[in-house]
């Protein structure tokens, strides 16, 4: 006689309902050797799925021992439980529990997925079963594309992929018509023949009395346990098929979520891209909106810069008063000594009006600025043609003039040369003597290309009539020292004067000022954005609670073909991240056009790579968050509840 694959010793199983817990098994003993064919008969109600979940490894009894091949199962973890369930258990329910959205083929091949099976293998393996079992031509089709009949045999199929050395089926043949039910009979016979170790339940004695062994359960006691047929020697046990999974490394079973993960979402397309797009809409905003903060704060500083951030500007007027005479409030002397005091590179006194320019038959009217002949270095200004006016033209109030670019667009045809011509300013002639090279508008949106220079003792005796300035303009050597600097013109001012009647601003906290108010601008679009896509966050976690809702049987079919605690955690958590990925790509590449659009509109933009990565990188994060945990509650599912969910 061979010793005893199963076996099971005063097994007790009660369920808790209310106060006091309800007995379904009261101490089972019995035991199976390996190539029995065994038929556990009882009514319905008397506890033989319930012994099944236990001989399956799928529940744990209250009390008793159970032993397969002499080892004590309670002794094995819950990882150690799925190798045995995979590897040795092949089940057949009575609704056949294939999953839906996959084919035959794919179903056939789930246990062996787990099991750590090569694609090709695998895929090969389960062609062949299901081409013994006559679905040769039915590999592809998905179970509700099948019949009752072909559908419970492709769930023999999947009992068999990893070599189904004991089988255990729990009423195979219930929902099943007599000419169906007969085929699977005879599959069970046949798999019994080849050595298969078949435990069939069921409530029909005459399907029971088709086994070599019928063992009567009533409520839950084992009341006769009878040889039908002699019992044969045992063909030799079929060797499991499986490899026996030692690999250390978790990429096939990450690459073959990913799999699964595409494959659900395709089912629920619709579902699916409605998930994605609030990620895409998140990720495109943080993207859109960052470009466009970092242009327009790449905007307003290149602006400030291009009027010269190494500038003090002094102008007459107290901060807040108004005064009377304010605009007399500064004279060229003031210049001249502010340009004496240390750490100033230039000190130009400048006094500007409008004036009206008359070339030949155009009149044009501009800003006209007198000013010393270190403006231009001052200021930052170079001509495109013709020079700049000199100290000795200052000097000698010489009637010469340097054009903005605007006014000789607005004065000279096109491609004519103003240096050497006459203009009248103020029905003044004055001869051209330059033209300034153009610097476009600068923060408050200004043309500074629309403007007139000349020598400030040629403005202030010809044109203005007066010895004010309206502007000194001090250009500082060093600029570590600015404050200082300024301390000293303010200083300076007060003793000529007597009395604080100037204002200095300085162009460095301008820009200062204007850079954080920018960031400011930027942070609160981005602040906006990043909560769009928290948004959408949200909405992956709602939608993947919804699908582990919608799947709970789905993860019990998973389970009892041997899935890991492991792998049904990955294979949701893995869904929750393709969704956020794709929907990320999808929403950087969006980001990237609507900033690209908003740029060709005229907006200033600016892409860089750390925005792209954060709202990325963002957006995984959120699938790896927002995905644990739907995924874990899908993990900690106990298998047999979940088979039991409808
Ligand atoms: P059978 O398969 O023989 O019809 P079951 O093993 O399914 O019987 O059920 C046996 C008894 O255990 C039934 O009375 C049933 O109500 C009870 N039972 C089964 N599963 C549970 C459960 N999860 N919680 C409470 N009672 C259960
Ligand atoms: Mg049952």
């Amino acid at each position: 006689m061979a010793p005893a694959l199963i076996e099971l010793r005063d097994i007790v199983k009660s369920y808790p309902s209310g106060g006091t817990p309800v007995r379904v098994l009261h101490g089972i003993t019995l035991a199976i050797r390996e190539g029995e064919f065994v038929a556990i008969v009882g009514q319905s109600g008397s506890g033989k799925s319930t012994l099944m979940n236990i001989l399956g490894c799928l529940d744990k009894p209250s009390s008793g021992e159970y032993l397969f091949a002499g080892r004590d199962v309670a002794r094995l973890d819950a990882d150690a439980l799925a190798a045995l369930r995979r590897g040795t258990f092949g089940f057949i329910f009575q609704r056949y529990n294939l999953i839906g959205n996959e084919t035959a083929a794919e179903n056939v091949e789930i246990p062996a997925v787990y099991a750590g099976m090569a694609r090709r293998e695998r895929s090969a393996r389960a062609r062949a079963l299901l081409e013994r079992l006559g679905l040769r031509d039915r590999v592809d089709y998905r179970p509700t594309q099948l019949s009752g009949g072909q559908q419970q045999r492709v769930s023999i199929a999947r009992a068999l992929m990893n070599g189904g050395r004991v089988i255990l089926a729990d009423e195979p043949t219930g929902a099943l018509d007599t000419k169906s039910g007969r085929e699977v009979m005879a599959q069970l016979h046949e798999l019994h023949r080849a050595g298969h170790t078949i435990i069939l339940i069921t409530h029909d004695h005459t399907v029971a009395s088709e086994a070599e062994r019928v063992i009567q359960l009533r409520d839950g006691e084992v009341v006769d346990d009878r040889r039908t047929a002699p019992a044969r020697a045992p063909a030799p046990a079929p060797q499991p098929a499986a490899p026996s999974a030692t690999r250390t490394s978790l990429l096939p079973d990450v690459i073959e979520a990913v799999k699964m993960a595409l494959r659900s979402l395709r089912t629920n397309l619709f579902r699916t891209v409605l998930t994605l797009l609030g990620i895409i809409i998140g990720v495109g905003a943080v993207i859109a909106m960052l470009a466009l903060g970092d242009g327009s704060k790449a905007q307003v500083l290149s602006r400030i810069e291009a009027m010269g951030t190494d500038l003090l500007v002094v102008r007459p007027g107290a901060r807040n008063v108004r005064t009377r005479d304010e605009s007399a409030a500064l004279v060229a002397e003031d210049a001249e000594a502010i340009g004496e005091l240390p750490n100033v590179r230039e000190s130009v006194g400048e006094h500007a009006r409008g004036v009206t320019v008359r070339y030949g038959e155009n009149d044009y009217v501009t800003l006209g600025t007198g000013a010393t002949a270190n403006y231009a270095r001052a200021r930052n200004w170079s001509t495109a043609r013709g020079t700049f006016f000199s100290d000795a033209d200052v000097r000698g109030v010489a009637p010469v003039a340097v054009l903005g670019k605007t006014v000789v667009d607005n004065l000279f045809r096109r491609g004519e040369n103003p240096v050497g011509r006459y203009v009248l300013i103020n029905n003044i002639p004055f001869q051209v003597i330059g033209v300034l090279a153009p610097k476009g508008a600068n923060s408050s949106g200004t043309d500074m290309d629309d403007t007139i220079l000349m020598p400030l003792s040629t403005a202030r005796m010809r044109l203005f009539g007066r010895n004010y300035v309206r502007v000194i303009t001090v250009q500082v050597a060093d600029m570590e020292q600015v404050e200082e600097t300024e301390a000293a013109i303010a200083a300076l001012l007060t003793e000529r004067h007597r009395k604080v009647d100037f204002q200095i601003r300085n162009n460095a906290s301008l820009m200062e000022t204007a850079s954080e108010t920018q960031n400011t601008m930027t942070m609160l679009l981005g602040s906006i954005a990043a909560i769009s896509l928290l948004v959408g966050g949200i909405g992956v976690m709602n939608i993947m609670l919804v699908s582990v809702t919608e799947r709970i049987r789905e993860i019990g079919i998973r389970m009892a073909t041997g899935a890991r605690m492991l792998h049904i955690l990955l294979q949701f958590m893995t869904e929750a991240l393709v969704v956020c990925s794709v929907g990320g790509a999808i929403g950087v590449a969006g980001g990237l056009a609507a900033a690209w659009v908003a740029g060709r509109l005229g907006s200033p933009v600016v892409f860089s790579l750390p925005p792209v990565a954060m709202a990325f990188g963002s957006a995984f994060l959120i699938g790896l968050l927002f995905g644990f945990l739907p995924a874990r509650r899908a993990a900690r599912m106990d298998p047999v509840t979940a088979l039991a969910t409808e």
